[in-house]
């Protein structure tokens, strides 16, 4: 058992490999997969295509530098959400050029407007979100003749929650098509040259509202005279699957069916598209893993609620509790023997071994399986003894980028990648007491 891998098929990671990085650093620590972030690149770089394509890696979704440096070499490119993710992206070997900025963030300091202008006068793609970003960068563009993007607003979106949902009415993220004449009007009077369509609607959205956002996204840019447009960017979103009754998206059928519709659109109008997609949670989320430790076992009187109490929770990752996501619980002995995985439960029940697993932060929503009410969910888990491990898959995507950090003054966690040769790299050191506090400053006089 120690040498199959957690998650069936795909990737490298095995209990013998989560033993061994907990004696490098101890735990809680994040562990990353290079092989099958890797395989994740080469999926979205086989996907079909009609005029030629441009994958840029979402790199909200995980932005460690050596994560980066990994999907720079496949040559993938980045979507960028500010200006602070454009100057890591290029610290990490991204070169200008490769890096789209679609942001909801505008300048609002003279040296962030220099900075910015300086990015884009090097290569980064400018996408206009609103009026506003047209507004900002008009002049500058065509004093220069760099052409830029504009994303619209699809109207109708799709999203694993709610809160993903970017293309529903009350979603701000991109310009609306009422606004979309302005802007044209805009860039006709200053002109600016637009040549690129942006749009995304949402995360872990639905294939279905996939392709039926494709056709209405390239009309878009007849209806409305789009002329110099020369590329069509589909956002991201792509569903992962991440527990075993999850169905990822065919990415490969989507991709079949955005190149006919590109075909098509050549065949009304003459004009060959190079299309743009979006990959962040598809790219990197089964990479990541978390590792706990379970400190003690606990249970609510006779007959009731029993717990698994670990190390890590909520702050480490987030995802449970903000939108009742769900991440597979692995138990892992501490000499390297798996006790359960959700992927095959053996003889294993609810009834008999669920347990509600729990972080240690003093919140009652601390658990590591919500629904999306917010109520805890048991776990199918094996015979866990106390200082056992508790591994949660799925967690290379918003979970390292998009935690709690330093609530209780818990610490973020040191990471690891194990690389394709099973060798273990450090890539972040674990914080300290002293830089969590850092920045600080005391009264400088006592009452
Ligand atoms: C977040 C985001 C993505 C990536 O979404 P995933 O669900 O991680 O694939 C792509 N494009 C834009 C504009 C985004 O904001």
């Amino acid at each position: 058992m120690k040498n199959t891998t957690l998650l069936p098929g795909q990737g490298r990671v095995t209990p013998e490999i989560v033993v061994r990085t907990v004696k490098m650093v101890g735990t809680p620590n994040r562990l990353s997969d290079e092989s099958l972030i890797l395989h994740n690149c080469d999926e979205f770089l086989r996907i079909p295509n009609a005029f030629g394509m441009i994958i840029r890696y979402a790199m909200k979704a995980n932005s460690l530098e050596a994560l980066l440096q990994l999907i720079a070499s496949k040559g993938l490119h980045i979507d960028a959400s500010s200006i602070n993710e454009v100057w890591r992206a290029h610290r990490a070997g991204f070169p200008y050029d490769h890096i789209m900025y679609t942001s909801q963030q505008i300048p609002l300091t003279n040296r962030e407007k220099l900075e910015l202008e300086d990015m884009v006068k090097q290569g980064v793609k400018f996408t206009v979100c609103s009026i506003p970003h047209m507004e900002f960068i008009a002049d500058f563009a065509a004093a220069n003749k760099i052409a830029v993007a504009v994303r619209r607003h699809p109207k109708e979106g799709s999203g694993e929650s709610v809160t993903r949902d970017t293309g529903s009415p009350y979603s701000p993220y991109g310009a609306h098509p009422s606004d979309i004449p302005i802007i044209l009007e805009i860039s006709r009077a200053k002109h600016v040259i637009i040549d690129e369509l942006h749009g995304h609607i949402g995360s872990g959205s639905d294939p279905k509202k996939f392709k039926e956002f494709v056709p209405g996204h390239l009309r878009f840019i007849e209806e409305f005279g789009m002329e110099d447009v020369t590329k069509v960017n589909f956002g991201g979103g792509y569903k992962e699957g991440r527990m075993p009754d999850e169905i990822p998206a065919d990415i490969n059928d989507l991709g079949e069916y955005a190149k006919s519709e590109i075909e098509a659109f050549y065949k009304r109008t003459g004009r060959k598209l190079v299309m743009e997609l979006e990959p962040g949670t598809r790219i990197v989320a089964n990479s990541g893993y978390t590792i706990l430790t379970a400190m003690y076992l606990k249970q609510n009187g006779p007959g009731g609620c029993k717990f698994v109490v670990c190390n890590g929770g909520m702050e480490l990752v987030t995802r449970p509790l903000l939108y009742g996501s769900r991440h597979p619980l692995y138990g892992v002995s501490r000499e390297g023997e798996l006790i359960s995985s959700e992927f095959n439960l053996g003889s294993l029940t609810l009834e008999k071994d669920g347990k509600v697993v729990t972080g240690r932060c003093c919140e009652s929503g601390d658990a590591l399986r919500l629904d999306k009410d917010g109520n805890v969910v048991m776990v199918v888990m094996g015979n866990i003894r106390a200082r056992d491990h508790i591994v949660v898959g799925g967690t290379g995507a918003y979970c390292s980028s998009m935690s709690l950090k330093n609530y209780n003054s818990y610490l973020e966690p040191p990471e690891v990648l194990v690389r394709i040769d099973g060798d273990l790299d450090l890539i972040k050191k674990g914080q300290t007491r002293e830089q969590m506090v850092q920045n600080e400053l005391p009264l400088r006089k006592l009452n």
